[in-house]
């Protein structure tokens, strides 16, 4: 793929406070966030200018933090803030926006407590991937090898660059067999999530999607769930076994990346994209717009 890599792009990045020319946006190698994964991260989009839910993943990232036993050093009033002028300063109106907060070089051993926290936000141009006809046809999803940790065993409420080590190992598994994206299933054995966007079934009229207990509750769910309820559509979060998959009319994903994408497959089982993903791909693009969004 011919994709201008990412540390050789133009524009500005702003790194611990300041705005620095993109292809200056540097660290060290010994970084205790590239050694030991004590790294947090997050993935937004705007919409003609504006972050979809800024205050939102603002929060979060503060959060996925906390729970990776750092503190992120701004606000989230400051880091809304910055964010938007992120995005103004590029130039972007449709833009995918990535706050990430690591810990430095000052300790290079498991232990780290006084290494400096260093937070810096890029972003970078990311329309919507297919037209509307492309994306009614689904997905191929696999289904991966590696399951959802047992929040007993890893912070997996965390956005924490560490818990995708699994997610990259079973994306790349599922491309090399020919599917788009792999379905992952949780320490019990239940659907949990895929490598990067949650999960969602159609059953008589109803969403059903699994209760989000080991696996990150995404922001777009959320959205999702809101924007079913207010049609009046029931949504189920309830626990999901692979087996009933068979019985399932439809099925999406949605995720700030994959906005709301359905699903044609899943390992041995069929799905026909139908209406109600139709109207969660339309409610879902009108939510985000802020023209439409203030009217
Ligand atoms: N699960 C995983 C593992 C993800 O990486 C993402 C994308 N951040 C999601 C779910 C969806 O989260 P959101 O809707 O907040 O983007």
């Amino acid at each position: 793929m011919s994709v201008l890599p990412f540390d050789q792009r133009d524009g500005f990045i702003w790194f611990d406070g300041d705005f620095v020319a993109w292809k200056d946006a540097k660290l060290h190698v010994l970084s205790h966030g590239l050694h030991y994964a004590s790294c947090v991260f997050e993935g937004e989009r705007a919409y003609g200018g504006r972050i979809f839910k800024s205050r939102e993943h603002s929060e979060r990232f503060r959060a996925s933090a906390e729970l990776l036993d750092f503190s992120i050093p701004y606000s989230a009033a400051d880091l809304d803030a910055i964010k938007a002028e992120v995005v103004a300063r590029n130039n972007f109106s449709n833009c995918y926006v990535r706050p990430v907060a690591w810990r430095g070089s000052e300790m290079m051993a498991v232990a780290a407590q006084h290494a400096k926290i260093h937070v810096a936000i890029a972003a970078w141009d990311w329309p919507s991937m297919f037209d509307i006809a492309t994306k009614m046809r689904g997905i191929k999803l696999d289904v991966a090898e590696y399951r959802r940790p047992d929040p007993a065993t890893a912070p997996c409420r965390s956005k924490a660059a560490g818990l995708y080590m699994i997610c990259t190992i079973s994306k790349h598994r599922a491309e090399r067999r020919g599917y788009a994206d792999a379905m992952m299933l949780d320490w019990r054995g239940r659907v949990a999530e895929c490598t990067g966007a949650n999960i969602f079934f159609v059953s008589g009229g109803a969403l059903h999607t699994p209760i989000a207990d080991c696996f990150l509750d995404g922001i777009t769910r959320r959205t999702v769930i809101d924007l079913a309820r207010r049609r009046g559509i029931e949504v189920v979060e309830r626990r999901i076994m692979p087996e009933e998959l068979e019985g399932f009319e439809e099925c999406f994903i949605c995720g700030t990346g994959a906005e709301v994408t359905p699903v044609a497959e899943i390992g041995p089982y069929r799905f026909l994209p139908g209406a109600l993903s139709r109207a969660m791909i339309d409610d879902y693009a009108a939510e985000v717009q802020p023209q439409q969004k203030a009217a």
